[in-house]
């Protein structure tokens, strides 16, 4: 076993999107876990969308990503030396545990993780955060109901891909937006989207919209939003009365000096935006994931079945060694990835 181990920390903060100068591989001596603790020997690693968010000093639901620290995020991993109760050495477990080759960790947080099971990487996508983000906001806050029609984007990642599968199952018509002809084919074909268009082909929202229009003969009556930007331009005016708005990620805005009014102020401005909430009666409802983590018993006991007969598919998008991992998160902000994003470490 090295004594040794790596980790990525922020060198600096971005300006707008993130480059490989933002980022700093360090190697350190392997630590040993104190009294109450387990060192980690990390397999996989989560990339995600709001890793983006903590690269800012901005105010937020959770603190920023000091300077020198180290990049934070969810992984899976083995137990390779164990100093708590209950937690043996060759058990696997999901923690935070950053970018990292290793951490000692404490055991609060720690979720066991059996490989016999499922393959581990679905605990950091489909039967992770990510698939719960996408079950708890369709079915709490989208309220689907058969014969309605929902329109998502980033239709082919962990989140868009969960609610399309679930609504469609329930009887939705799916309209799927994408980026690039291959992964619209993915979402029709893999994730049986009624339809998906594909948000390059659209130089502007009008544009994006028309052609929603006509995919979306009855309106929308969910839109589950992913991405904000030049989608939400499109889709909300053509949200029925009564429609529903889980607020779940804005993307598209991410890299624009965080979310704040100047970049909300190039697309809608607030009172078409307002009116249009009040004139549809429509449901607007911003949620953290975090804070519903105690639904998580309840979506593996209704996903996980359909998960392993493989009637809820999965999709993922590896990338071998941490050294790569600043890379393809850069890749992930615009669309480079197909399917959850993940390194894989060891
Ligand atoms: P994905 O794996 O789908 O990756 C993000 C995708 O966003 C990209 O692949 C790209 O897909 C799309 N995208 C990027 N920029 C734009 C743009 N300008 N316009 C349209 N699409 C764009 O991510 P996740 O499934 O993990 O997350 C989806 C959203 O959900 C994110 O906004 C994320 O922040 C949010 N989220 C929120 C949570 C919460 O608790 N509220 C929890 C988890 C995720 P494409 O190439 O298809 O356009």
């Amino acid at each position: 076993m090295s004594d040794t181990m790596k980790q990525i920390v922020l060198a600096s903060r971005p300006k707008g999107a993130p480059t490989p100068e933002n980022f700093r591989l360090e190697e350190l001596p392997l630590p040993t876990p104190g009294e109450g603790e387990v060192l980690v020997r990390v397999h996989y690693m989560s990339l995600d969308p709001y890793m983006r968010g903590r690269m800012d000093d901005a105010k937020s639901y959770a603190a920023c990503i000091p300077v020198d620290g180290k990049m934070e995020g969810g992984s899976v991993g083995e137990i390779i030396a164990s100093n708590a109760e209950g937690f043996a050495v060759g058990e696997f477990v999901m923690g935070g545990f950053g970018w990292a080759t290793h951490a000692v960790s404490g055991t609060q947080g720690l979720a066991k993780i059996d490989p016999d099971t499922t393959p581990i990487t679905y605990a950091l996508g489909a039967l992770g955060m990510p698939g719960l983000t996408g079950w708890y906001g369709l079915t709490e806050l989208g309220k689907p109901k058969k014969g309605e029609t929902l329109v998502v984007a980033a239709a082919t990642g962990p989140v868009g891909s969960m609610v399309g599968q679930i609504a469609k199952a329930k009887g939705l018509r799916t309209v799927g937006i994408a980026g690039g002809p291959e992964k619209c084919k993915l979402a029709v074909e893999h994730f049986g989207f009624d339809v998906c268009l594909d948000h390059r082909a659209y130089d502007t929202a009008a544009d994006l919209r028309a052609a929603l229009e006509k995919e979306c003969p009855d309106g929308v009556d969910i839109y589950f939003e992913n991405v904000a930007g030049k989608v939400l331009d499109a889709v909300l005016p053509l949200m029925n009365a009564h429609g529903r708005i889980p607020i779940c990620g804005m993307i598209a805005w991410y890299n624009e000096g965080g979310v704040g009014a100047d970049a909300i102020e190039k697309t809608l401005t607030a009172p078409k935006l307002w009116r249009t909430i009040l004139v549809n009666f429509l449901s607007v409802n911003g949620f953290i994931i975090a804070n519903h983590f105690d639904r998580m018993p309840d979506f593996h006991k209704e996903i996980g079945p359909l998960i392993s007969d493989g009637s809820i598919r999965v999709q993922e998008d590896i990338t071998e060694e941490l050294e790569n991992a600043p890379k393809a998160f850069i890749d992930l902000l615009s669309g480079g990835n197909t399917g959850k994003a993940m390194v894989k470490v060891i």
